[in-house]
């Protein structure tokens, strides 16, 4: 019996370990020194101007739109492909999600074209998600909002360290967990070139109080205001010290799961030539996710069964957020066809570092007789 092959897989060792025991050893758990260093150096590695570390790619999300100054009556336009959370901060801050269609079955980043359709008074942000860790048009996405007084948000939870990802939007939201390129189990990070962005998220990050507990503690400050509704977003000492190791390995990972795309996508095209592969060889990306649209007539659920009894897991990214029941009720009537056929079409294969060419030809072998099938 050969062993799984898992769909994602973080990368831990005796230097994360390390890193830990020195947090414990030093008990300072929180909001210290190394949660300052690896904002530092993960908005470094981004040539971006500050970060603030925080709990979740989640938070940051809310934190980039609340700081940012979206809320009750405005409107923000969203893609429908991609996780739940994207969509759900734009209500957590009062705002409406607007749902863009995407481009087409090979390009499923939004669609400039229907983002322009769908301008209204009340519109004042979007929210770009670079699918699978492949980079949208930033440059493009940038004059479109400056021509439309908008406001440039990333969700690139997929997309860490690559290309200009971070540098051209108002803000970039990041997430470590356990199945991102960089995990520190939970938690994320948002960037901006914004000092005002950044005050007011770190902020927000914690209850709203005007000093942090670090400042207090060395006694630069004995009490502190509380000047606006905030939330505890905090990430920790233990998180933070996972994530300056993890990220030391970044680029080279990233590196890792291209080439195995590039594997990937010549096997894939030589074994399995009815597949579709979105996006193309050349494409800029984190290859965080492996996505394929299998063929229309196949049924993916017993395709994915098929794999599972091969050892191979697979997912679906993702069902359509204006499907899901709750967003149904809320906003009845939306329709997307390019986005739901890519949604119901989509089957994502194992991606890793780990993963070693004699793997991705079992993946794809595997597939291939899954879908003769199925
Ligand atoms: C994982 C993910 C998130 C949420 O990240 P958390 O850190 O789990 O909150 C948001 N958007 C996208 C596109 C994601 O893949």
């Amino acid at each position: 019996m050969m062993d799984d092959i898992s769909l994602s897989e973080p990368i831990l060792g005796s230097e994360e370990q390390r890193a830990l025991c020195d947090v414990i050893e030093s008990r300072w758990l929180t909001m210290g020194e190394r949660v300052i260093a690896f904002e530092k150096a993960f908005a470094g590695v981004h040539k971006v101007g500050g970060g603030v570390a925080l709990s979740s790619c989640t938070a940051a999300l809310h934190l980039a739109l609340e700081a940012s100054g979206i809320g009750i009556g405005d409107e923000v336009l969203v893609p429908s492909l991609t996780f739940v959370a994207t969509v759900n901060a734009v209500l957590y801050v009062g705002a409406t999600p607007i749902f863009v269609e995407i481009e087409d079955l090979h390009h499923p980043h939004i669609s400039i074209v229907d983002a322009a359709a769908k301008l209204t008074k009340k519109t004042r942000a979007v929210i770009l998600m670079h699918y699978g860790g492949y980079v949208a048009d930033l440059v493009q996405w940038r004059q479109f909002c400056d021509q439309n007084e908008l406001i440039l948000i990333e969700d690139a939870a997929h997309a860490p360290a690559v290309g200009k990802v971070g540098q051209l939007s108002d803000a970039a939201t990041f997430s470590f967990f356990s199945n991102k390129n960089l995990s520190t189990a939970e938690g994320g990070m948002l960037l901006s070139k914004h000092q005002g962005v950044l005050q007011r998220a770190r902020m927000l990050r914690a209850h709203g109080m005007s000093t942090d507990t670090l400042t207090r503690h060395k006694g630069h400050a004995f009490s502190y205001q509380v000047s606006m509704l905030g939330y505890n977003y905090r990430m920790d000492e233990l998180r933070a010290a996972i994530g300056l190791v993890q990220l030391a390995q970044l680029e080279n990972w990233n590196r890792k799961r291209f080439e195995i795309t590039q594997i990937y996508r010549h096997f894939l095209s030589e074994k399995i030539p009815n597949i579709g592969i979105p996006f193309h060889m050349e494409s800029e990306t984190a290859a965080h996710l492996m996505p394929v649209l299998l063929p229309r007539q196949s049924n993916r659920e017993k395709v994915m069964a098929a794999l599972r009894r091969l050892g191979i897991q697979s997912s679906i990214h993702y069902p359509s957020v204006h499907k899901f029941d709750y967003y149904q009720k809320r906003f009845p009537g939306i329709v997307l066809p390019r986005t739901e056929e890519f949604c119901e079409r989509e089957l994502t294969l194992p991606l890793h570092p780990s993963l070693g060419e004699a793997d991705v030809t079992r993946v794809v072998e595997s597939l291939k007789d899954a879908l003769e099938k199925n």
